[in-house]
C-alpha cells in the first residue's frame, strides 16, 4: 500500500483480491445477504494483494499513481482538494474490462433498494493510469470522492440530460485543474474534444440551466467557492459564474427578469 500523506488517500493495488472475492460477492448478492456483500466487496478492494506475482505490477502501480498525486497536489487547485479529505479513499486498480475510472462509495446505500453508486463517508476510486487516463482523470475522480466524503453526491439532470450536477462540477473543475496546467480544456466530460474557455461559455448560454448551476455549487458547495477564488487558472466558469449570467440575461433581453433563480 502507498500512502499520500498527509492526506488520507491510500493507493492499494488489490487486483486479485477483489477477483477472488468476486464468487462470493454474487453468492450473497443472490442470498440477498446485502450488508455481509458489501462488507466483503469493502474488505477485498481496501486489503493489499500479498501473493508473490502481484508484487511488480503492484510497485510499479504505487510509482505511477504517486507521481499523478504529486502533481495533482503541486498545483492551487489540487492542494485545496486534497486538503479538505478526513475519510479515506483508496485508489485501486480494476480488475475487469474498463471504463477505467471510475468512484464508488465503500458504504453504499442497501435500503430500500441497492445502490452502488448512493452513499457517503470512504470511497475508492478505480483507476487504470495509460495515456488517456492522467492526472487530470484522477483529480475528476478525487472531486467525486469529495463528494461522497461529505454526504454531498446528489447527481440530477442539467441542460436535458447533457450532464448531471456531479459530472459538471467534477468537469469545471478538472477544466480548471488543466487551464492552471496551461494544458488543453475538454468541451464535455463525455468526449476527449478540445475546447477553449470562449466556446464553452458560449455554450453556457444556450441553456439557461448551466448559469443556474453554476450558481448553485457557489451558494452551497465550499469547494466551488474556494475554486472561484483560485488564481492561475483562465478558465474558470465559477469566478466568471456571475458576468456569464449577465450575458445570458443580456441576450434574453427581457427587461423585467434581473436575475436567474439558483439550479
Ligand atoms: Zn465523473
Amino acid at each position: 500500500m502507498y500512502h499520500f500523506a498527509p492526506f488520507p488517500i491510500y493507493v492499494v493495488y488489490s487486483r486479485q483480491n477483489q477477483l477472488d472475492a468476486a464468487y462470493e460477492v454474487d453468492e450473497l448478492y443472490r442470498e440477498k445477504q446485502y450488508e455481509q456483500q458489501r462488507s466483503v466487496s469493502a474488505d477485498a478492494i481496501t486489503r493489499e494483494d500479498t501473493d508473490r506475482s502481484s508484487q511488480f505490477a503492484a510497485r510499479n502501480y504505487y510509482l505511477r499513481v504517486a507521481s499523478l498525486l504529486r502533481k495533482i497536489s503541486s498545483t492551487k487547485i489540487g492542494a485545496i482538494l486534497l486538503k479538505q479529505f478526513k475519510t479515506a479513499v483508496y485508489i485501486v486498480p480494476r480488475t475487469g474490462g474498463c471504463y477505467c475510472a471510475q468512484t464508488y462509495p465503500l458504504i453504499y446505500q442497501i435500503a430500500p433498494e441497492i445502490n452502488y453508486s448512493r452513499g457517503k463517508g470512504s470511497s475508492y476510486i478505480w483507476f487504470a493510469p495509460d495515456e488517456k487516463f492522467q492526472d487530470d482523470v484522477l483529480f475528476h475522480e478525487l472531486v467525486h470522492a469529495y463528494r461522497f466524503a461529505f454526504d454531498k453526491f446528489e447527481p440530477r439532470s442539467v441542460a436535458n440530460g447533457e450532464y448531471n450536477t456531479e459530472e459538471f462540477l467534477a468537469h469545471q473543475l478538472q477544466n480548471i485543474y488543466l487551464s492552471e496546467l496551461k494544458k488543453p480544456i475538454y468541451f464535455t466530460y463525455r468526449t476527449e474534444e478540445i475546447s477553449t474557455k470562449a466556446r464553452i461559455y458560449e455554450h453556457f448560454l444556450t441553456n439557461p440551466e448551466f448559469p443556474m448551476v453554476l450558481k448553485y455549487f457557489l451558494r452551497h458547495e465550499y469547494l466551488a467557492m474556494l475554486a472561484a477564488h483560485v488564481e492561475g487558472s483562465d478558465y474558470n466558469p465559477f469566478r466568471d459564474a456571475e458576468k456569464i449570467e449577465q450575458k445570458y440575461l443580456e441576450r434574453l433581453g427581457d427587461p423585467t427578469i434581473k436575475t436567474l433563480p439558483r439550479f
